[in-house]
């Protein structure tokens, strides 16, 4: 009853799973009954470093008793050693400072209408891939090429044009209209189902933007700070975008996000133009700075990428050959293993079994374990979840 009385005061929003975690320690979470869960989602990308991580726990609990929050009217010296340290590791060259994902790529797309209007373009537009996923505020979810997320919120936001995921040729034919200031790309599509594109694609992206003047951004939201075995995922094919959004990984779990620009689009944002309360404040980047330090130390970009190669082989060979599974596949820990049928049902079979993933685009089973499992904890993964994808293939078919 009291359950009840508590949901009646909450914005229905959510479709919530009937559970609620009091503790964490590592990958696993313990709910109020004391029942322990292995974390195969780790709150949506987002605690890579597990829950509770002791030298987290201390420098927030320093970093508390002496300074929260003061203003970006003022200096901040952590945000400075912030900037500095994302600025080597990502090779861009300013950050702006915000508080979520959603805000990292309004600062984006307010970098790319600015640069636009700077040029002279009074009515820029920036090119969006149709299956993306880059948040809910109107400018984002305009942005988002999914007419699920639209709907109900006309007017959209103009100044977006959709284009075919992974189609080079789509995206040129459309950066051949003058107004075309940037692209906003995320290079695997997470809410879209784990959707890899050829490789090569950014490269040539990245090609195409070079011919035409055009701003590359690329929103590592989710497969930032690690995830796929590099510190970003276009590492991996050594280019370099203009505009770099990230979010979620940073901060472990502490709300903490980031828009990195370089060149003109590094500049384009003056005093006046854009900014956050919170952003970047000195609770929040002391934590972000020592999730940077733990990651470089631990060495979890290597382990990231050997743990995901390991698990996908895992999963492979034990339900790859399975009928009505229809492909596994991912980059280091962020992997998708996709159904022939909707499966939203996995995660309350999962959640029978102390085991929590996720399931994107309706019948792709989305799993983004940490950084820190171990591999008892990736052995009683693959097997606890391949166990439950065969009794539910078995009881739908
Ligand atoms: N962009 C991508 C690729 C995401 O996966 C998400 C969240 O899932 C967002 C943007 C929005 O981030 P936030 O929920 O922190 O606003």
């Amino acid at each position: 009853m009291e359950d009840k009385v508590a949901r009646d005061f909450l914005v229905p929003n959510y479709q919530r799973i009937p559970v609620e975690f009091v503790s964490g320690k590592g990958a696993t979470l313990t709910d109020i009954n004391g029942e322990k869960y292995l974390d195969a989602l780790s709150g949506i990308a987002v605690c890579g470093l597990g829950h509770a991580h002791p030298e987290l726990v201390g420098v927030l609990a320093n970093q508390a008793s002496k300074l929260w929050h003061t203003s970006n009217l003022y200096r901040i010296g952590l945000q400075e050693k912030l900037a500095e340290a994302l600025v080597k590791i990502t090779g861009l060259e300013r950050v702006f400072f915000c508080n979520s994902g959603a805000e990292a790529n309004e600062a984006a797309i307010k970098i790319a209408r600015k640069t636009g209007s700077d040029k002279g373009i009074l009515k820029p537009m920036v090119v969006t891939m149709k299956g993306s996923f880059h948040g809910r505020t109107m400018g984002t979810l305009s942005a988002t090429g999914n007419e699920k997320v639209h709907a109900g919120f006309s007017p959209l936001l103009p100044g977006f044009k959709h284009v075919d995921y992974n189609s080079i040729e789509k995206t040129k034919k459309a950066l051949e209209l003058p107004e075309v200031v940037a692209i906003l790309v995320e290079p695997i599509m997470g809410e879209g189902g784990v959707v890899l594109p050829h490789h090569g694609y950014l490269t040539a992206l990245r090609k195409a933007c070079n011919d035409t003047g055009t701003l590359l951004m690329l929103d590592e939201i989710q497969t930032g700070m690690g995830r796929t075995g590099n510190w970003f995922a276009y590492h991996r094919e050594k280019i370099l975008p203009d505009v770099l959004t990230i979010a979620k990984g940073l901060g472990n779990g502490i709300p903490v996000g980031a828009c990195l620009a370089r060149g003109v689009a590094g500049n384009v944002l003056q005093p006046g133009s854009h900014g956050s309360t919170f952003g970047g404040n000195p609770l929040v980047t002391a934590v972000a700075l020592k999730v940077l330090e733990i990651i470089e130390r631990d060495k979890l970009l290597k382990r990231a990428g050997e743990l995901g190669d390991s698990l996908r082989q895992s999963f492979e060979d034990e339900i790859g050959e399975l009928e009505g599974v229809k492909e596994i596949r991912g980059e280091g820990l962020m992997i998708g293993i996709e159904l022939e049928e909707p499966c939203s049902d996995i995660v309350n079979l999962a959640l029978q079994d102390r085991l929590l993933v996720n399931v994107a685009a309706g019948n792709v089973i989305r799993l983004l374990p940490p950084l820190i499992l171990r591999d008892s904890e990736a052995e009683i993964l693959t097997s606890r979840l391949s166990r439950i994808i065969r009794k539910f293939l078995t009881k739908a078919g």
